[in-house]
């Protein structure tokens, strides 16, 4: 393996990109006639990817348009879905039908900070408390510590966790229109060394899992990270009949029993149908991080008939998304961005609210569809 030059080539240049594959290749003993096919200049993907070798291509689509009536996403949307799933685009497309033939989602960012947690070792639980008390009469100082490290970050919230020789704080920050976990991470970096350096505490991780960042973790659903996100929509009766085939009672029954009922027999945090379906899908084609998903993974779908309209809302805790830095400052990220109106400065929110409303019509579709018996039909017909 060391004798093959290209596998040890760092550079970011098409060429530095061919020698890596044609290495990869040798020593895979496979010969790639599409990987190399790259439809964009690989510089602009050297913050992104060390060792890039080329492309993987997602198919992507579009679900839509969908009337949002949100406080940043007002208006009608296409929008754009990267998957390999059959039938997820035309079952959301269908949701997306249904809301805008309703009137509309209405939709509202209520939490906006991204979250680290180091985790500092402390002597004892005296030491630990003197720590607690040193961060809370030096809070202006730790501001200083975070503006000397980001011009958009601004440290919002900081919650202590003591245990014993651990000392675990939650440091909330607002990111602008970043996704904010570099940003997050650099600046709680400068408040850790901050602390070492005026109480003996060691920081032993920077990110000590009570942020909780790409695993599924109470603290999120309850407080949130990134952006909480609640969407509603109320489907006249007819329509629940006409388009839905089902009623608004069959609807939140499924939802009851499947979502509630079996989410909580199972364990699981939030309860839905398949929220990070939508998420996934959406992640991918704007570039957000994929891994993120997991945050909207935990959206609380409810379900109610009203005197036979159906009324239905999700609580999507963490949608951890950017319109700036990170995956959306790639070509086609960008373009996908851009067909919502949401690429750069004073986007974020809107993108979150899109988010949100594109969980709701996915619930909507697969909700109804297992309401009225179709799911494995609708499966079966489009994607086998
Ligand atoms: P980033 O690209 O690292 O940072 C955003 C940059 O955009 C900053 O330099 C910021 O400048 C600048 N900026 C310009 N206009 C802005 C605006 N309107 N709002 C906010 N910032 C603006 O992105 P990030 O969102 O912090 O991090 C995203 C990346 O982190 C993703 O690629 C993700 O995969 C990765 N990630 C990292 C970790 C980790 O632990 N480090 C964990 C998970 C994911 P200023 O800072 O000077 O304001």
């Amino acid at each position: 393996m060391g004798e093959r030059k290209g596998l040890k080539n760092r550079g970011y240049s098409e060429e530095d990109a061919e020698d890596r594959r044609a290495a990869v290749e040798e020593f895979a003993g496979v010969r790639f006639e599409h990987i190399g096919r790259c439809g964009m200049d690989y510089g602009c993907a050297s913050k992104n990817i060390e060792n890039m070798i080329g492309v993987t291509q997602v198919p992507l689509g579009f679900a839509g348009p969908v009337k949002i009536l949100g406080e940043h996403a007002d208006g009608d949307f296409l929008v754009p879905l990267a998957t390999t799933e059959g039938a997820l685009v035309a079952s959301v497309s269908r949701g997306m039908s249904v809301i805008t033939r309703s009137g509309g989602a209405t939709v509202r960012v209520f939490g906006d900070a991204m979250t680290r947690a180091p985790v500092f070792r402390v002597r004892d639980l005296a030491h630990c408390v003197e720590v607690m008390e040193w961060i809370d009469r030096n809070h202006p100082a730790i501001e200083e510590a975070v503006s000397s490290t980001t011009s958009h970050g601004r440290l919002v919230r900081i919650e202590k966790f003591p245990d014993g020789r651990n000392l675990f704080v939650r440091l909330s920050f607002s990111t602008g229109d970043a996704m904010g976990m570099n940003m997050a991470t650099i600046a709680s970096e400068a408040v850790c060394r901050l602390i070492e350096s005026n109480t003996g505490a060691v920081m032993v991780s920077v990110s000590g899992n009570m942020c909780s960042d790409k695993k599924p973790a109470a603290i999120n659903v309850i407080e949130g990270r990134g952006k909480t996100v609640v969407a509603e929509v109320k489907v006249p009766r007819d329509l629940v009949s006409s388009a839905l085939h089902a009623t608004a009672e069959s609807i939140a029954e499924t939802n009851t029993r499947k979502n509630l009922v079996g989410g909580s027999m199972s364990g699981m945090l939030g309860a839905n149908a398949h929220a990070a379906n939508m998420a996934a899908a959406l992640y991918i084609a704007t570039g957000q991080d994929p891994a993120q998903v997991v945050g909207c993974s935990m959206t609380l779908t409810t379900c109610e008939s009203l005197d036979g309209d159906l009324y239905m809302c999700v609580r999507v805790p963490a949608v951890e998304v950017g319109t700036v830095g990170g995956g959306t400052r790639l070509p086609f990220q960008k373009e996908a961005l851009e067909m919502m109106g949401c690429y750069g400065e004073g986007k974020a929110r809107k993108l979150a609210e899109i988010v949100a409303v594109t969980i709701l019509a996915g619930e909507l579709s697969t909700l109804a569809a297992q309401a009225a018996g179709q799911l494995g039909n609708a499966h079966e017909r489009l994607a086998r």
